[in-house]
């Protein structure tokens, strides 16, 4: 079943008003396709949804970090959450307002504060006591002020895959929440700080927000101490990690509800929030080819000429995603497994599925694609990295070229 954008005419898999077989034969496969359109409404989505109460989208720019993207978002007045100095370099490529960038991450180099502090970046989302001792003393040698947030860990249970749940006491993330009035009387006595916020990020793909309401109080509880202790606290980041529907079963959050109900409860904060995965997931596909069907005594193949170098999500995390035929032919249906041409037995994108019964020459498209897909992207098996393309209505463009095998050995010597 496609999710909006994707949606079938006549039997024919439409992204937008763009038919996306016609950008797959143009552009060969595997190719990501995107739509602006998603893309904007997801991000508009959450800025409304704040109503009155001041506050800062920051797109995660680890979900999806194709310049094109970025400044489809910068245009439209997002900030963006960043996790190393390559995701800012592309940010102010792409056109982005520095002055609205958060620096997120637990191991930041001396040589990237620098960077974010000569940038002018908004602020810096601490994880450690070491991290704001070398932010102050980066701070002091540029005689600028550094904005500061202490990351807390508020022991929620995010109730997600392992790999993206990060609020739990023994994950490398945060400052426990326990140590947190410590940590910011001593960040305050850092003379070139200013610790005006509290940020907290439970995890990614939470479906149900009750984890992030819980992580919400214990931070509003928190920033209540500091502010009777004379902090100076303005802004509570929320983080990122509501879900998006991989299976047809399952529902998204409502944003405008969630985000709502949060704003209902705060007064005099500036709130921020870092989504990645809800703006830009259900917004893009990957569309393959088929190569082959095989079959043995127990299992039918339907081997695709996308791999795990392309998209991991299916075997790092287990995860599902749709897989729609670009033309529904009346051919019925078939349980298979999808695999790519990668020599790992992990190179799948499902196993035992009922699905279409796809041919060699047919295209079939992995839905909910738009996060975590191309960054997540390697040149394992020495595969060029696949093609990304931005549909906006009827129209659509190249945003990243397909790899060269030149490309394959760039920067290596024989
Ligand atoms: C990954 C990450 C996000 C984005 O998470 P999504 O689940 O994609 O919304 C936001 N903030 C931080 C600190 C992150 O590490």
């Amino acid at each position: 079943m496609p999710f909006p954008p994707f949606a079938y005419r006549d039997r024919t898999l439409f992204v937008e008003d763009t038919d996306l077989e016609a950008i797959a034969r143009s552009t060969s496969t595997p190719v990501y396709v995107y739509s602006a359109n998603a893309i904007r409404e997801r991000y508009r989505r959450y800025d409304r949804a704040f109503g009155q109460t001041p506050h800062m989208v920051c797109f995660a720019v680890k979900a999806n970090s194709n310049l094109s993207v970025l400044r489809l978002l910068a245009a439209d007045g997002a900030g963006f959450d960043i996790v190393s100095g390559g995701e800012l370099f592309r940010v102010l490529q792409a056109g982005g307002d520095p002055s609205r960038v958060v620096f997120s991450g637990v191991g930041k180099t001396r040589e990237e504060v620098e960077y974010a502090l000569e940038t002018g970046i908004h602020s810096f989302n601490c994880e450690s006591e070491s991290e704001l001792a070398l932010i102050d003393s980066i701070a002091s040698r540029l005689g600028v002020k550094a904005r500061v947030a202490v990351r807390v860990n508020p022991h929620v249970d995010a109730q997600t895959h392992p790999y993206i749940s990060t609020g739990l006491r023994d994950h490398k993330f945060g400052i426990d929440i326990a140590q947190a009035d410590e940590v910011y009387a001593r960040a305050a006595a850092l003379p070139n700080l200013i610790p005006d916020a509290v940020s907290c990020h439970i995890g990614s793909q939470l479906l149900d927000t009750a984890p992030l309401v819980e992580a919400f109080e214990a931070v509003l509880a928190l920033i209540a101490r500091l502010r009777a202790r004379g902090m100076g606290i303005t802004t509570l980041d929320l983080g990122g990690g509501l879900g998006v529907p991989y299976k047809p079963e399952q529902r998204e959050p409502d944003v405008t509800a969630h985000i709502g109900s949060l704003c209902a409860r705060t007064s005099g904060l500036t709130l921020m929030t870092e989504p990645g995965r809800s703006i830009v997931g259900p917004a893009g596909a990957l569309v393959t080819r088929v190569l082959y069907r095989k079959s043995t005594a127990t299992k039918e193949f339907v081997v695709v000429d996308a791999a795990m170098n392309d998209l991991i999500r299916p075997a790092l995390y287990q995860a599902h995603h749709e897989i729609l035929p670009l033309r529904q032919s009346g051919a019925g249906t078939v349980i298979a497994d999808v695999v790519g041409p990668v020599c790992e037995t992990g190179d799948f994108f499902a196993r035992d599925r009922e699905m279409a019964n796809v041919m060699p020459g047919d295209f079939v498209a992995l839905a909910t694609a738009g996060a975590y897909g191309f960054v997540l992207a390697s040149n394992y098996n020495s595969r060029p990295r696949p093609a990304e393309v931005l549909v906006d209505g009827a129209g659509w463009r190249i945003v990243r070229r397909r790899e060269s095998l030149v490309d394959l050995i760039r920067g290596e010597e024989a």
